[in-house]
This record gives C-alpha cells, sequence and structure tokens, in this order.
C-alpha cells in the first residue's frame, strides 16, 4: 500500500494553520498522528493533496488545568494523557481510558483530538467525555466556538468541524470531591465493541441525584441513558440496576458490523452497564 502523491504544509502558529485551511478549502486536511489518516490515505478512501501537520503549533500541546478545567492540547498523545500526573489526580477515569487504547505505537503517535476529529463510531474517549460534560473547542477565521462532544460528533465519521477550522483543545471540567466515574469497554478486535460511561455523586455507597450514563461505540454517536432509576440506589439495588440496563439497552441503535450483530450488542451493553455502574459505585472516586 502506497501513500497517494501530497504536498506537506508544516505551519508554526495557529494563525497560519487556519490561513493554509482557509486557502486550501476541501483539498486539505489536519495532520497529527497520522494513525487514521495515512491509513485512510493508503487505502484509497482519502484523496487530499495536502496535508496541514499541526505538530509544531506550540498553541496546540500541553495539558492545563485552570479554574476547574483540564484543558487538552489538540496535538497531545493518548499516551502522554496516561501518563500525566494532573490527568491521573484529576481524572484517574480518563487516565486509565487513555492506557487501554490501541496498542503503544497508537498511543505514542495517535492525539484525542485526532481521535474525536476522526469520528470512528468504535472509539473509546467519546463515552466518558460526554458523561464528563467535555467540550471541543474549535477555531477558525470566524473566531472561537466550544461543542459538547455530542454535537461535535454528528454521525459515522462526521463531526461539526468546518473546512477552514482546527480542533484546538479538548476542555473537561474537573469533577468535585464526591464524584465517582468509571469507564468500561469490551473488544474483541483492536477497537471496542462497545463501552459504557458512568459519571455522578455518591454518599456513603448510594447514588445522590443522577449519575450520567453513556453508551459509546456501538452506535454511529454516544448515547445517554435515561438514568432517574438510579437515584439513592446502591450496589444492592438489583431493581435498579436491572432498570438502568433495560434503559441502556433501550437507548441504542446498534450496528451490524464486524464487532457483532444488533441482538448481540444490546445484551452486551445492558451486561456492561450494570457493571460500570456498580465499577463506578464501589471504586471510581475521581
Ligand atoms: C491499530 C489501531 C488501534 C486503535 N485502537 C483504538 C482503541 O482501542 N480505542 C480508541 O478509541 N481508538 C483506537 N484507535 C484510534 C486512535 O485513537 C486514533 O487513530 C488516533 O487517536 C487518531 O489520532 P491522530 O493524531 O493519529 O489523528 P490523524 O490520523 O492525524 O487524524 C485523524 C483525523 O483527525 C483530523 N485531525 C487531527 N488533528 C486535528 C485537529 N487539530 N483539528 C482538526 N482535525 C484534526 C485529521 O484531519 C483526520 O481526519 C486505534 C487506531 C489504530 C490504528
Amino acid at each position: 500500500m502506497m501513500l497517494p502523491p501530497f504536498r506537506l504544509h508544516r505551519p508554526r502558529t495557529l494563525a497560519e494553520a487556519i490561513d493554509l485551511r482557509v486557502r486550501l478549502g476541501e483539498e486539505a486536511v489536519p495532520y497529527a498522528g497520522g494513525t487514521e489518516l495515512l491509513l485512510a490515505m493508503k487505502l484509497g478512501l482519502a484523496p487530499w493533496r495536502h496535508l496541514i501537520d499541526v505538530k509544531l503549533i506550540p498553541e496546540l500541546g500541553g495539558i492545563q488545568v485552570q479554574d476547574g478545567v483540564l484543558r487538552i492540547g489538540a496535538t497531545t498523545t493518548h499516551h502522554r494523557l496516561a501518563c500525566d500526573p494532573a490527568v491521573a489526580r484529576s481524572l484517574p477515569a480518563l487516565a486509565r481510558l487513555e492506557e487501554g487504547i490501541g496498542n503503544v505505537r497508537v498511543r505514542v503517535a495517535g492525539t484525542l483530538a485526532g481521535n474525536l476529529a476522526f469520528a470512528e463510531p468504535h472509539a473509546d474517549p467519546p463515552a466518558l467525555l460526554t458523561a464528563l460534560g467535555a467540550s471541543v473547542v474549535l477555531v477558525g477565521p470566524r473566531g472561537e466556538r466550544r461543542l459538547g462532544v455530542t454535537r461535535f460528533l454528528v454521525g459515522a465519521y462526521q463531526t461539526d468541524l468546518a473546512a477552514d477550522e482546527l480542533v484546538t483543545a479538548i476542555e473537561v471540567p474537573i469533577p468535585g470531591s464526591g464524584t465517582h466515574a468509571a469507564y468500561l469497554n469490551f473488544k474483541v478486535l483492536e477497537r471496542p465493541s462497545l463501552g459504557v460511561a458512568v459519571v455522578g455523586s455518591a454518599v456513603g455507597g448510594r447514588w445522590r441525584g443522577q449519575p450520567a450514563v453513556v453508551v459509546g461505540a456501538v452506535d454511529r454517536v454516544p448515547r445517554q441513558v435515561p438514568s432517574h432509576c438510579l437515584d439513592g440506589a446502591g450496589a444492592d439495588d438489583q431493581e435498579a440496576l436491572e432498570a438502568i440496563a433495560e434503559a441502556a439497552r433501550d437507548a441504542v441503535e446498534p450496528s451490524d458490523d464486524l464487532a457483532g450483530s444488533p441482538a448481540y450488542k444490546r445484551h452486551l451493553v445492558g451486561v456492561l452497564t450494570r457493571r460500570a455502574v456498580l465499577a463506578a459505585l464501589q471504586g471510581g472516586e475521581t
């Protein structure tokens, strides 16, 4: 498999990169770790004539905590997120998720922003980021805008990113004390067949209010599960656990693909939702 010919642009500032996006339009595409992009190009699926390498732009790098928000620069790799002490301290569920992505080659080169921008449905981060209330920060010639993850991801391989914009960061509100979070996935192939994220407050081993429960990877986009049945529930509340498993099964529209049939995936969604709710309640304090 050979890469088709293309021209590589290496802007040093965000303004330069946006200018390239505006001038080259649909013929150009941002390029970070290349773990998805170069593969798609080798397979002849993406005939880009210009690649805009975003890795040398300082404004897109780094991880910062400011005003209760973890700001993850667009060029931050999965590996960096898995090892970063600020992430481990403030969002351990995200650090664990990042540690489990693909293999070491993908984690060292691939970025969280690239994962979201590619919008491959079989991905881990979107469910947890949705449950945590994260936003994707986009910058283009008209300025900056912030979209929640489910507004950014509009379908399989489709996002709300305009042809003249770049993702500059992902912003995740740092949960307050007493917040419990867990993300569990199930994989038979390289990527997740499905994943479930749970984030909410619990006191004395019982959910307080309604935790966010989000199912990812099984559908084109992450699905939020109505979770009112968990308010006040503890680990021994079998009725509430069965109710949330059923609500999760009802919330998804599983696609029929190599990861399994819709009926099989619906069953797994129920099993994994129960387990993720218990994992968050019993061990997942952030
Ligand atoms: C073998 C393998 C196993 C994998 N396993 C998993 C897994 O277990 N779980 C999981 O969730 N994912 C998995 N992935 C996906 C992996 O997370 C992504 O490949 C990676 O995060 C993409 O990041 P990248 O920097 O390489 O993006 P690139 O390949 O460089 O780009 C991907 C897309 O994002 C766009 N893009 C990149 N940066 C920006 C930006 N700043 N602004 C706008 N658009 C941008 C590009 O234009 C392109 O459309 C796997 C991938 C592979 C190849």
